[in-house]
């Protein structure tokens, strides 16, 4: 028999018609053999309504107070879908996260899920019973602490669903929503969005945090490090849906189902030269000149930065391997006498990074990245960051030492230690899917002095607070006073306490200043065989060159090229992006 958890999303039980349709599907499944634990979310958009009622009432209504009115959404459902399933003749007993025993961190709005109690869940399902669970919900439970309700975040129902299968060691989670699985982009957005069949999860967890809405990046986190068969698929038919892979398998551990250990690994890529290109011309298809320039040359860039620029000038910052560098220079070269601007090269550099599920989402890490590398005196020369790895640029003589430091300060052991690692790909394609993100601002720190710990301070500092900094670049431009350039990115909700982290930070560096961006939209392509591919970033600016789109910023990861461009130009990116990787006609 096997035991199979399931998810139906607001949609997908938006009213009674439809929670009987998922009853009866239950049943069929039920019927067929399977234990079944099913979790639901809200119905419809109760959750957005629920909130605005509070916000009728208060523009700043206590957090507690939000958790106890939005985790009535769910309890709702539960209610209905077991009375629906009782009338079918399938016994059901619905269950609050409480009564679960779903025991999560204090903090409400956002907690994340510490254990999972099953023995209530495994008693009923030995009975015979569907049993049915509120989503998105959990307590904190502690032996000395009184129970408070917590929820866990929007979209949270999708890391219910994940956490209680890998709690209950099920031999599948089942997500069930409104499209047949996850597609290359947001259908919404882009009608001719194909459905993937597989999709990494590292893949997932890139494109679900930034913008692909379909799974909660928490989900996916844990459907990785646990290795829990993980399928998207459609309410409304019997498709296959798309299979989520994952190589990774932990089994649960002390530290908390979701707390555990966000570092895997350390890698540090030696050899490496840092190529900048200054004071070029801020227009539409420069940076495509540069790297297809550099494609055509088979030359493999990895890291590419580009960040704020003034007037009308622009820096790009990137990595090559030093094998590279001779032909490189002389191409780059070229460049800048038909287009004007500098040239600088720095020899005898390293890259050191490290690895895991969610390091983003959680914006201590990066932070004590970082903060050890300062503390053992080495400077940062370039940051890039992505879901699943961060990145600095050092210089080689630092390698070794910064590999030391970082591996003790996250307690890595030997095996988990890289050097020089081969990209593997698995035939997996350069770009996967492409993702939009409007709810992003994007904020730089000028003339921050350019000694150790800058960036260490500054990324601790909105950690603090728990806010998390998305797209983190640090640039080669130099400002008065040797000073260098942090330009970040974060949630727009996040820019109000924003003020208050960094007015005492610009007191510590008074010659830094803050300069606030033009309303953005962040738009990503990702995929698991960019590493081995020579060329998909200058595909990508290229696509949107041809659309006359100017890019404010760049930030590349392994297996991510993001481009920050205006707001208006968001969507039109996005079907560019998605057109000329013919994503749409597979
Ligand atoms: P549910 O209520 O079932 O949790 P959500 O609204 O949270 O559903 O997620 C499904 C929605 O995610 C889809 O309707 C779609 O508009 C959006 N979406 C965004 N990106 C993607 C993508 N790459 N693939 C599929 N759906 C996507
Ligand atoms: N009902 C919650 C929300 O709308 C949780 C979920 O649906 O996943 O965010
Ligand atoms: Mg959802």
């Amino acid at each position: 028999m096997t035991l199979l958890v399931q998810k139906f999303g607001g949609t997908s039980v938006g009213n009674i018609e439809r929670i009987k349709a998922v009853a009866k599907r239950i049943a069929l499944c039920k019927e067929a053999g399977h234990e079944l634990v099913v979790v639901v979310s809200a119905m419809g958009n109760s959750t957005d309504e629920l909130t605005n009622l509070a916000l009728s009432v208060s523009k700043t209504p206590p957090s507690r107070e939000m958790d106890m009115l939005l985790s009535t959404g769910e309890q709702v459902t539960i209610s209905l879908l077991s009375i629906a399933l009782n009338e079918l003749g399938i016994s059901a007993t619905s269950m609050t996260g409480s009564q679960v025993g779903i025991i999560t961190e204090s903090a409400h709005g956002k907690a994340r899920i510490l254990e999972i109690k099953t023995d209530r869940i495994k008693e009923l399902l030995k009975n015979g019973h569907v049993v049915v669970v509120a989503g998105f919900q959990g307590t904190t439970l502690g032996t000395s602490k009184t129970a408070e309700i917590t929820t866990l975040g929007r979209g949270g129902s999708d890391t219910s669903a994940i956490a209680l299968a890998t709690a209950l060691k099920a031999d599948s989670c089942e997500i069930y929503t409104d499209v047949p699985g996850v597609l290359t982009t947001d259908p919404r957005k882009v009608a001719d969005a194909q459905l993937m069949t597989t999709v990494t999860c590292d893949e997932m967890l890139e494109l679900a945090s930034l913008g692909a809405a379909v799974l909660h990046p928490r989900a996916v986190e844990i459907a990785r490090n646990y290795g829990i068969p993980l399928v998207v698929r459609s309410s409304w038919d019997n498709q296959p849906g798309t299979t989520l892979t994952s190589k990774e398998k932990r089994s649960l551990g002390k530290e908390g189902l979701e707390l555990s250990k966000p570092v895997n690994s350390i890698e540090l890529l030696e050899k490496q030269s840092v190529i900048g290109l200054s004071h070029i011309p801020d227009q539409p298809g420069i940076a495509a000149d540069l790297f297809e320039t550099l494609s055509e040359g088979g030359i493999n860039v990895d890291l590419i930065i580009q960040s704020t620029h003034q007037g009308n000038s622009n820096d790009i910052t990137f990595t090559i391997a030093e094998e590279d560098l001779k032909r490189t220079k002389l191409l780059c070269q070229k460049l800048i006498q038909r287009l004007g601007g500098n040239l600088t090269i720095q020899e005898k550099m390293s890259k050191l990074s490290i690895r895991g599920a969610g390091i983003m989402g959680r914006p201590g890490i990066a932070a004590k990245f970082f903060d050890t590398l300062s503390k053992s005196g080495i400077n940062l020369r370039l940051i890039a960051t992505s879901e699943v790895k961060v990145s600095c640029v050092i210089n080689a003589k630092s390698g070794n030492k910064g590999l030391r430091y970082v591996s003790e300060a996250f307690d890595l052991k030997d095996k988990q230690i890289k050097i020089n690692p081969t990209n593997i790909c698995n035939g997996e394609p350069e770009v996967r899917g492409v993702a939009l993100d409007p709810n992003q601002v994007q904020l730089s720190v000028i003339n921050i002095p350019d000694i150790p710990g800058s960036a260490a301070i500054l990324c601790q500092s909105f950690a603090d607070e728990g806010i998390c900094l998305h797209t983190i670049v640090q640039s080669e431009r130099k400002y008065e006073s040797n000073g260098k350039i942090i330009s970040f990115t974060m949630n727009k909700d996040d820019r109000k306490n924003a003020d208050d982290i960094l007015i005492p930070l610009l007191k510590v560096w008074p010659q830094a200043y803050l300069e606030d961006g033009k309303a953005i939209a962040r738009i990503s392509a990702v995929g698991a065989g960019m590493p081995v591919s020579i060329g998909t970033a200058g595909r990508m600016f290229r696509a949107l060159a041809n659309a006359n789109i100017n890019i404010l910023m760049i930030a590349t990861s392994e297996i991510r090229t993001t481009c920050i461009v205006a707001e208006n130009d968001g969507i039109k990116a996005l079907k560019e992006v998605h057109k000329f990787f013919k994503l749409a006609s597979k």
